[in-house]
């Protein structure tokens, strides 16, 4: 339902969830978050309120990041429970994404994935996202690259925004009928189904296209300032309008 990304030099947690209260009023029934920190990637998810996912992270904090995501989730596929809250995550806990909408042929991408030995930990639509894009990553190199690949098996209607811990400093974004902005401000970078989710911090907002995958990538410059770059293709690769 709501879907916040962030890289940049603030607390990724606090601005994620910030965020994701903007996108309260939108209604949910469970939300969870990830964050890129210490060369791994760490998540936290909780049905409910956004606040019994406060309280899970007082109890058990996330390490401090730069580069993060969050999820209030209005479920579709599998009830409203943890397991089946976002962030889902590839089985080696590299890869983490995030879905509004709906994954139309995840019953048969659940079937060839589990014949290749992933082991799906819920009852959703989405978590196939995660697992092909793990497997796209580990032959591409590349999660830009991975979100076109997975996109070009899907079929539905989607926002997705993934991380993975080998790129710690890039968020990727892609939709299909379903809505994603990319916000842009001084070293960092927003990827939201909402701009509201942003408005807060900058007003700088590109909306993307149909069928269109985003990478935010936050550029260190040898001790200047870090600088974010922005890139906009289809699902085949071809640069696309900003
Ligand atoms: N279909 C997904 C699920 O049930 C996403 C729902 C949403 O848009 O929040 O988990």
């Amino acid at each position: 339902c709501g879907i916040v990304g962030y890289v940049g030099g603030q607390s990724a947690l606090d601005v994620v969830i910030a965020g994701l209260k903007r996108l309260e009023y939108r209604g949910y029934d469970s939300s969870g978050v990830a964050v890129l920190a210490d060369g791994g990637l760490a998540a936290a998810k909780k049905a409910g309120k956004l606040v019994n996912l406060e309280k899970e992270l007082v109890g058990r904090p996330l390490p401090a990041g730069a580069t993060g995501i969050g999820h209030t989730r209005w479920a579709t596929h599998g009830g409203p429970t943890d397991a089946n809250a976002h962030p889902h995550l590839d089985n080696a806990g590299r890869v983490a994404v995030v879905h509004n909408g709906i994954i139309e042929n995840f019953a048969g991408l659940r079937a060839e994935l589990a014949g290749r030995g992933h082991e799906l930990a819920s009852e959703t639509d989405t978590e196939v996202v995660a697992h092909l894009l793990a497997e796209s990553f580990s032959s591409c190199g590349d999660l830009a690259e991975a979100m076109r690949l997975v996109c070009r098996q899907l079929d539905g209607a989607f926002t997705l925004v993934a991380v993975h811990a080998d790129d710690p400093d890039v968020v990727v974004g892609a939709r299909r009928n379903s809505p994603l902005v990319v916000g842009v401000g001084e070293g960092e970078a927003f990827l939201a189904s909402d701009v509201a989710a942003f408005i807060a911090h900058t007003r700088s907002a590109i909306e993307l296209g149909q069928d269109q995958v985003v990478e935010v990538r936050r550029d260190g410059e040898g001790g200047g300032a870090a600088g974010v770059s922005v890139t906009v293709t289809d699902f085949y690769g071809a640069p696309g309008e900003v």
